[in-house]
């Protein structure tokens, strides 16, 4: 299947490695140019040469942090100077701080709100009027399998991912008739760099191996495993592209059936 990528451009954030590295990666060896983020200047350049190195994309890398406003702007008229339209949007940021309820403090449920509502809205309102322009656009934001799963001690992801659904779903109520597309993507477990930091610190915990400790979380998994990023790109590159043109306001799981939800 041709998913009509050559020659499209695409804004990826917080892209330096994991889920939006991959993402990246994807689009780019299908052919579209990319712009990319991340807070540390020389990760995202090295991620940047990686990228460009492999597939042959123009990729341009911003520093950015997605949770602060004016990085937000720069990042959004940089990629705009350099490709003149941005024809897609992978909004993702890192994870919210983990948590229960009664150890949480409103600093942190403070900054998940930027991390995670905030950066989406300041995103989508950068983005979409140039979209509006051009006569459309793909919009996808990566949430979690916690917006139908709700996952013990992840208390701040459980509550705001949800908003950024309510969100998405609005926007492609609104935008359809612009012919702008918006989406999210729920990951479950994938095997990215922050869940070996993760598997290793309870490796170390327990005295066991990173293979025992990534089997004692998949035991919920009816597929048994942990996802390889590209399993998770391939998704969202899919929901980005052309080839998904009848395709809005859905979440689409990539959780190995995870969720234990109907709906
Ligand atoms: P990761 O730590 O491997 O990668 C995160 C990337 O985001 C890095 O490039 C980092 O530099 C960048 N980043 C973090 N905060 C940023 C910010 N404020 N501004 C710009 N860049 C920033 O993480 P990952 O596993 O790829 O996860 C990505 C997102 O997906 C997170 O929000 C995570 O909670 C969510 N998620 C991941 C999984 C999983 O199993 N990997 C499952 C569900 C949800």
């Amino acid at each position: 299947m041709d998913l009509m990528l050559k020659g499209k451009t695409a804004l990826v954030t917080a892209a330096s490695r994991g889920l939006g590295y991959a993402v990246a990666q994807t689009l780019a060896r299908e052919g579209a140019h990319i712009a990319l983020c991340a807070r540390n200047a020389a990760t995202i350049q090295e991620a940047a040469r990686a990228l460009a190195r492999e597939t042959g994309a123009t990729v341009l890398p911003v520093v950015a942090d997605v949770a602060q406003p004016a990085d937000v702007r720069r990042l959004v008229d940089e990629t705009i100077t350099h490709f003149e339209h941005i024809d897609m949007l992978f909004i993702n940021a890192g994870g919210p701080a983990p948590g229960h309820f009664a150890d949480l403090t409103m600093e942190q449920w403070e900054s998940g709100i930027q991390l995670t509502i905030q950066s989406t809205l300041r995103l989508a309102y950068a983005v979409v009027p140039l979209m509006r322009a051009q006569g459309g656009g793909s919009i996808l934001a990566n949430t979690s399998v916690t917006v139908r799963h709700p996952l013990d001690g992840l208390t701040i992801s459980n509550a705001l991912r949800t908003a950024v659904i309510g969100l998405v779903k609005t926007l492609s109520i609104e935008l359809g008739p612009h012919n702008i597309r918006v989406n999210a993507i729920a990951p479950g477990w994938t095997r990215t760099e922050r869940v070996n930091e993760i598997l290793r610190a309870r490796m170390e915990q327990n005295t066991s191996s990173l293979e025992e400790e990534a089997a004692k979380i998949t035991t919920e998994v009816p597929l048994r495993r942990m996802a390889d990023p590209v399993e998770f790109a391939r998704a969202a590159t899919f929901l980005l592209s052309p080839a998904a043109s009848y395709i809005t306001g859905v979440t689409l799981l990539v959780d190995g059936g995870m969720a234990r939800a109907v709906l």
